[in-house]
């Protein structure tokens, strides 16, 4: 069978370029994956093909012996170094080969971070505990954050005095080596660099070859108006330093907010009970609240209000987080009864409990249906 002309396997014209070359390869590989490949007995047979006909035409030397010679110049030696016959190998090997050109494509690019040794920084997590008056301002804090950072002494690198890393000769930089399960290839862990992709001859003697070393950070938080226990504030690019030059990861602050003695919240409304004299909830009168900017407020009390009585007062409750106002302060009368009273006190009180049979015999609604309680039980 006549070799067919290795532009025609990949598909496209002579003298493509090398981007052009790749890109059709890399389209062929995919097409002639196994995984989508269990009922075609050619697909095999065509990989093949297409990979000794990239083998030739992604390298520039051979690539040019091809363009003027044909497959004449691979045989008999005029190509030297056995050509690409002597890469046909299995095909299973020669699938592990595409991945290693393909993995950086196929999976988003996660592999050029490999190759380098290059690892993300840990996300971390920072509890802060405040005060519902901070949580009610908002805040600036500043914070000291237990991290590592990119060690200066080897810039990153994890080399000693400007040596450069050595890719790893047992994965070639992958930071994982293959094994052959017939027509599976198993992947696993580089033993030699520990998945780095990289090996260091002189470590750096500052971060031991990480390329980073742990430190206290101080920094300075904005706490904004209105957060509440379990907010969390991301701070993009402030978590661990990557490894050798990777990129940082991101630190989390989760709040806690403590309870308050006096205001009680549920979600941007705030609660609170307030003392009022016997007299001022019969007659009426004003008091004054607590608010939790720290000022106060004066209410009106309204005559003849019974304990537990809620009142509101507008706007004078947490910021909502995300903009949109405030709540509403709630304010529940609590009804104090007089303790040790003077002679007359107590002489003014029993006057008063004297008036108020006369005034109204039939005693309050309590005691009307307690009394026809009772009544109800005798008969
Ligand atoms: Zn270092
Ligand atoms: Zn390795």
């Amino acid at each position: 069978m006549a070799k067919r002309d290795y532009y025609d396997v990949l598909g496209v014209a002579k003298g493509a370029d090398a981007a052009t070359i790749k890109k059709a390869y890399r389209a062929k590989a995919k097409e002639l994956h196994p995984d989508r490949n269990s009922d075609n007995p050619n697909a095999e047979a065509q990989f093949k093909e297409a990979n000794e006909a990239y083998e030739v035409l992604k390298d520039e030397n051979k690539k040019a012996a091809y363009d003027r010679y044909g497959h004449a110049a691979f045989e008999n030696g005029m190509g030297g170094g056995g050509g690409p016959r002597g890469q046909q190998g299995d095909f299973a090997s020669a699938f592990s080969d595409v991945f290693d050109d393909l993995f950086g494509d196929f999976m988003g690019g996660q592999r050029g971070g490999r190759r380098s040794g290059a690892q993300r920084g840990n996300d971390l997590r920072y509890n802060l505990r405040i005060n519902l008056e901070d949580a009610y301002s908002g805040m600036q804090k500043t914070i000291t954050v237990p991290t590592s950072v990119g060690c200066d002494a080897c810039n990153g690198t994890g080399a000693e005095g400007g040596s450069e890393p050595q890719t790893c000769p047992t994965c070639n930089g992958m930071g994982k080596v293959r094994a052959q399960q017939g027509f599976f290839t198993v992947e696993r862990t580089c033993p030699t660099c520990s998945g780095m992709g990289q090996t260091i001859k002189n470590p750096c003697k500052t971060c031991h070859g990480a390329g980073r070393v742990e430190k206290e950070r101080s920094l300075s938080v904005n706490i904004p108006a209105g957060v509440e226990t379990g907010t969390r504030i991301r701070l993009a690019g402030e978590g661990e330093a990557g490894m050798r030059g990777g990129p940082t990861g991101d630190l989390y602050i989760f709040i806690e907010v403590n309870s308050h003695a006096l205001f009680e919240r549920e979600s941007t409304n705030l609660f609170c009970r307030v003392p009022v004299s016997m007299a001022t909830a019969a007659l009426g009168g004003e008091i004054e609240v607590p608010t939790i900017d720290g000022g106060r407020s004066r209410m009106k009390v309204p005559e003849g209000s019974q304990s537990g009585r809620q009142m509101r007062l507008r706007s004078k409750g947490m910021p909502a987080l995300r903009g949109g106002g405030s709540g509403d302060m709630f304010i529940e009368l609590a009804v104090e009864t007089p303790v040790k009273l003077t002679s007359r006190q107590r002489e003014l009180l029993k006057e008063f409990d004297k008036l108020s049979e006369e005034n109204n015999p039939q005693g309050s609604s309590f005691f009307k249906s307690v009394k026809s309680f009772w009544d109800s039980m005798k008969s």
